[in-house]
């Protein structure tokens, strides 16, 4: 079980020498096997929600906790632990282009600390899971997007992570594509992995009908369960 809670965040960059805020205030909680769409324009301050949320950023002011523990204040093996709860798939995408897909798959496996024999248990499982099954040898460059979509997804759920943080993971696919994606995600979240995803695909966001946190300027406009694109009530 793995819940997260965030308390008056916010995260400032330096911008023309001036401090700019992409994440203001935020006050939140995820529980458990809840399933969020993150929403708003670019430069919203979804990413930098994302990565504060997964402990990759620690925040200029508030906490971020997990399982009420503040994470930046972890250390040694327990910030590895709160670490290995999460799985990430990023907007830029993290596969090295000269590695296979299974060497990819085994370097992030190694990385969560698992032997050889179970990391490759864990990367045939998880490309199972994912719908592409033998696809170890080929290289990212031959796969289709929708296919690297696939692969990093597969590398995000590779340690059976509780909670799942997308950024905008159906970007730039056709529709057949983002359905089996968000087919595969509600197959994932049914069986209780919570899943945070940060995605302008309003017309799914519509159709699913989840919790819609919606961000404008840094600040959460909206949060609305059962929510649509757009909804900004509380
Ligand atoms: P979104 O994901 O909604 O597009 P981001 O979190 O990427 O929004 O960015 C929010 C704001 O923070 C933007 O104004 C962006 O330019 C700024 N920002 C994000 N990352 C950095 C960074 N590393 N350095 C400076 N400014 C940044």
């Amino acid at each position: 079980m793995a819940e997260i809670h965030l308390e008056h965040v916010s995260k400032r960059y330096m911008e023309e020498r001036r401090p700019t805020y992409a994440v203001r205030d935020v006050s939140l909680t995820v529980e458990q096997g809840e399933f969020v769409f993150l929403i708003g324009s670019s430069g919203a301050g979804k990413s930098t929600l994302l990565r504060l949320m997964s402990g990759e950023l620690a925040p200029d002011e508030g906490t971020v906790c997990l399982n009420n523990a503040n994470m930046a204040r972890l250390i040694g093996p327990w910030r590895v632990r709160a670490a290995r709860t999460f799985g990430v798939v990023s907007q830029q995408g993290l596969l090295i282009r000269k590695r296979t897909v299974g060497e990819n798959l085994m370097l992030a496996a190694s990385a969560a600390g698992m032997m050889r024999r179970k990391g490759r248990e864990a990367v045939k499982k998880a490309l199972g899971i994912v719908g592409l099954p033998g696809v170890e040898a080929c290289y990212p460059a031959e796969l289709s997007i929708g296919e690297s979509r696939r692969v990093e997804l597969a590398r995000a759920v590779l340690n059976s992570p509780s909670i799942l943080l997308l950024d905008e993971l159906t970007a730039n696919l056709d529709d057949d594509v983002i359905w089996d994606l968000l087919h595969l995600l509600n197959e994932l979240n049914a069986r209780g992995t919570t899943i945070v995803m940060a995605t302008h695909a309003s017309q799914y966001v519509n159709i699913l009908r989840r919790r819609v946190i919606t961000l404008v300027d840094g600040k959460v406009a909206g949060d609305v369960k059962n929510g649509k694109y757009g909804d900004i009530v509380g």
